[in-house]
């Protein structure tokens, strides 16, 4: 998507979009982003219940989408929001980046993909993210921002960041419409 002008109100900003050339959006599209939480984390464990904080605020239907390097703590994250959503341990929870997607606790609660791997739009078709979100369920994307234009709205974005040793920058801000 093409964002082209951005200005922010207090912790939101607006962001103007027009027509993706991929997706043939018909329209300009204003999203509105919020931020809703910023933390600097000192360890693995402090992330993790991090994790846990963040599951007690989200509800299905919700697309989370994490960003950030390689290391930044994604995987780390989503083991303590799993965990917080009651749908697997911790330890039960792994990196899909071979099976790109991950399903945890009954009746598909939550699912938990990754699109490291993904190039361009077909592959990503193939993982089927829209059946996922069309459920009452938590879906965690890892590497969220491969999805550029075709991410769904409303979401919630967690953008982590390497601040050097084991201090990771972990913001969460909410995407409308
Ligand atoms: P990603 O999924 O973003 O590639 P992982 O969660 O798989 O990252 O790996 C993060 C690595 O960084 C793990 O080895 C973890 O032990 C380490 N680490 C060190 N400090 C932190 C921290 N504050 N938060 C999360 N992970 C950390
Ligand atoms: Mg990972």
């Amino acid at each position: 998507m093409i964002c082209d002008c951005g200005f922010m109100i207090e912790n939101k900003e607006i962001v103007l979009c027009f027509q993706s050339p991929i997706t043939n959006r018909q329209s300009p599209m204003i999203k509105v982003v919020t931020t809703l939480a910023e933390r600097v984390t000192h360890s693995p464990e402090e992330t993790v219940l991090f994790g846990r904080e963040i599951a007690v605020h989200l509800g299905p239907p919700c697309l989370v989408l994490l960003e950030g390097d390689l290391g930044t703590g994604k995987t780390t994250l989503v083991k303590g929001i799993v965990a917080g959503l009651g749908a697997a341990s911790e330890d039960e929870v792994s990196s899909p980046s071979f099976t790109l997607v991950h399903e945890y606790g009954s009746a598909g609660r939550v699912y938990h993909a990754d699109l490291y791997r993904i190039e361009g739009a077909r592959d990503l078709a193939t993982l089927g993210l829209e059946d996922f979100s069309s459920q009452a369920a938590t879906v965690l994307v890892e590497w969220g921002e491969k999805l550029g234009d075709n991410a769904p709205i409303p979401c919630v974005k967690i953008r982590m960041e390497h601040l050097g040793s084991d201090n990771r920058r972990i913001l969460i801000e909410r995407v409308e419409a």
